[in-house]
């Protein structure tokens, strides 16, 4: 297996661990789940999805913040391509009252890559950000990029790949021959081949076997995302939503913890996609929903090309919509931030999180922060950790803790474990860089990274969402919208855009 601080094998870990059970204790219980392959269970007893919305969609929230009335669009002149992003922030220029002492500011100028170049793949791609433009509406201060096309993500293979690739449950089907055609070493280009019975994008013409069955492929995204220069702390709580909640240094969207969907389109139970859709993403950990090409957790491509390895406090990653920075997952050298979201203990018939009756998914919590207010009972029961579900791809899970929205609790008391623990939001606020979420994983016994709910940001926005965001507070959305019909390219995999 790849080492602890290989960040660009993250997601074979992540699969490999989904494979033979997730391996990590630094989470209360299991975190995630099994593949059925542990645990066989009927085919007759499989709950099934019934797809309402697609992971989402642009048709909920708009995928462009347009502002009205720009008194000074002012392009940025010199805005770094492919440099090192800097580890600490300096505050420049920082105009006066400032809500929060945060220099995100000026790294919200200066920390994008800047697009220079053609993906090979998408010859028609010009990738990354494309330009970033300081604006002021309303007298707040924004800085906006725009993007155009789609990522141009670069990989090498190694060893754990291909046994990842080639230990896909239906790997049979997935593959035109049955297993990758790829071998270790292999460099990938963003939409090469890599054995995937799979068709190509219609708008490139180009993708033929890159993407595993299911997902559509990317199309260029014509987007303005625009971003406080200066983040204000959330007076009042905001939940992150579908779509659009970030972005990360390269243009790439960023997603929350959700697919959309919930077990048995019920909305009481919903759905993470880290690990209800692991079959459903690229060597990159992405996939595109409406076009719109996103990560849901570490994005471990991003992670190698910005060379983090674990050596230091991580460089930034992104922005989310409220302003404040994303940095990886290194708190410092060696030492992962981390996320004191847990997973409830349903297996303990006496476990406070849990449902009173041994592996049984029946209740809510009162208050998801505060373990102490009890349980109330649901209005649907979810799958016991030992029933079996099947994924919108296919593919069956155990349906441990971990894999639906609901099975998380915040620990209030994990903060007195150490200085690298994040508040609700994910973030924390330290020496000279201000409050910053960071994208949060864990370290399984063997040294593997395992991606650690809520991933990045949330699932409460620590800022206010401006004005002028391209994202919104979901807090009367207990679920996707309905009804929809299931997406073609689930029933015939092979029909991608
Ligand atoms: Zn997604
Ligand atoms: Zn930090």
């Amino acid at each position: 297996m790849r080492s602890v601080t290989n960040p660009t094998a993250f997601h074979v870990v992540l699969l490999a661990l989904l494979l033979f059970g997730w391996l990590t204790s630094e989470v209360n219980v299991t975190q995630g789940q099994q593949l059925a392959k542990n645990a066989p269970t009927p085919a007759s007893s499989h709950s099934l999805y019934l797809p309402v919305v697609a992971d989402n969609p642009a048709q909920l929230l708009p995928a462009t913040a347009t502002p009205t009335a720009t008194p000074a669009a002012t392009a940025l002149p010199a805005t770094p391509t492919r440099t090192a992003i800097p580890a600490t922030a300096t505050p420049a220029a920082t105009p006066a009252a400032t809500p929060a002492a945060t220099p995100a500011g000026s790294t919200l100028l200066t920390a994008w890559i800047v697009s220079q170049q053609n993906s090979p793949i998408f010859t028609d791609a010009t990738v990354n950000v494309q330009q970033v433009t300081a604006k002021t509406v309303n007298g707040t201060a924004y800085v906006c990029i725009t993007t155009d096309k789609i990522p141009d993500y670069v990989h090498t293979t190694t060893a754990s790949d291909i046994a990842w690739l080639n230990s896909r449950p239906k790997a049979a089907t997935d593959f035109r021959s049955g297993q990758t055609t790829l071998s270790a070493g292999s460099q990938v280009i963003f939409g090469a081949d890599v054995g995937y019975r799979s068709l190509g994008c219609a708008q490139t013409d180009k993708g033929y076997g890159y993407w595993p069955p299911g997902p559509k492929c990317p199309t260029a995204q014509n987007a303005e995302r625009c971003f406080p220069l200066q983040p204000t702390p959330a007076s009042t709580s905001c939940k992150t939503g579908l779509g659009d909640i970030g972005a990360w240094v390269n243009g790439v969207a960023i997603f929350n913890w959700g697919d959309g969907f919930s077990y048995n389109n019920q909305s009481v139970w919903q759905n993470i996609a880290a690990t209800l859709e692991a079959y459903d993403l690229d060597l990159c950990v992405g996939h595109s929903a409406g076009g719109n090409y996103h990560h849901h957790f570490h994005p471990s491509c991003l992670a190698d090309q910005l060379g983090d390895d674990g050596s230091a406090h991580s460089p930034l990653y992104g922005f989310a919509a409220d302003g404040y920075p994303i940095y990886g997952p290194w708190q410092a050298a060696n030492t992962l931030a981390q996320s004191c979201w847990h997973t409830r203990d349903y297996d303990t018939p006496a476990s406070s999180s849990g449902c009173g009756s041994a592996g049984r998914r029946t209740c809510l919590l009162v208050d998801e922060t505060d373990l102490s207010k009890g349980t109330v009972a649901a209005s649907s029961a979810g799958p016991t950790t030992a029933q079996s579900v099947t994924s919108l791809s296919g593919n069956l899970f155990v349906a441990l803790s971990g894999i639906y929205r609901q099975d998380y609790y915040y620990d209030a008391s994990c903060t007195a474990e150490g200085g690298a623990t994040l508040d609700l939001h994910n973030g924390h606020s330290h020496d000279a860089l201000g409050y910053h979420y960071h994208v949060t994983v864990t370290r399984a016994a063997n040294g593997d990274l395992v991606p650690a709910f809520p991933y990045y940001i949330g699932p409460t926005y620590a800022g206010t969402l401006p004005a002028q965001s391209f994202a919104s507070c979901s807090n009367n959305q207990s679920g996707p919208p309905g009804p929809p019909p299931r997406p073609a390219e689930l029933t015939h995999p092979d029909t991608h855009e």
